[in-house]
């Protein structure tokens, strides 16, 4: 985010600024042309600093929310299943490792799909039959997944 030049620039060389953080009280900006670093108190850029604080916050609140490992339990679960039918044992472990803690803070576990042997019912039961299901397979699979990558590596 840029300082408009007519309400700012840079003290040193009067290169174009930029905003690169900003607290309660200050903008803290960057000249595009020299590096300077400085602060600026809240009536500084033509009284207009305070118009920045707010965009300025947004976009950092916005770039925080894109940054933050959104956990979907569901996408998890099928690359759990995918890693596991394709013997992709170090997949096998990073998922179920992933799934299990999930699972351990409470989080809502994968809405499983499960069917009968012969393939003529599938269902979707209840949140309990989902976390029992899941926690044993992903226990299962830790311990097969260890020892196929124990294995290989000796
Ligand atoms: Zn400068």
């Amino acid at each position: 985010m840029f300082v408009n030049r007519e309400e700012g620039t840079c003290p040193e060389c009067d290169g174009t600024l930029e905003i690169v953080d900003a607290d309660d009280a200050t903008l803290t900006a960057s000249c595009t042309e020299c590096g300077e670093i400085a602060d600026y108190e809240s009536d500084a850029f033509d009284g207009s600093c305070m118009d920045h604080f707010v965009p300025f916050h947004l976009q950092k609140m916005i770039e925080a929310e894109e940054s933050r490992q959104v956990i979907d339990p569901d996408d998890l679960w099928n690359r759990f299943l995918l890693a596991y039918s394709t013997k992709d044992w170090e997949s096998v472990l990073n998922h179920a490792h992933a799934l299990l803690q999930w699972l351990n803070v409470e989080g809502f576990p994968p809405h499983l799909t499960t069917g009968s042997t012969t393939g003529h019912l599938t269902c979707q039961l209840d949140e309990f039959w989902n976390r029992a299901v899941a926690r044993a397979a992903c226990m299962v699979a830790l311990d097969r997944a260890e020892a196929e990558v124990d294995r290989a590596a000796h």
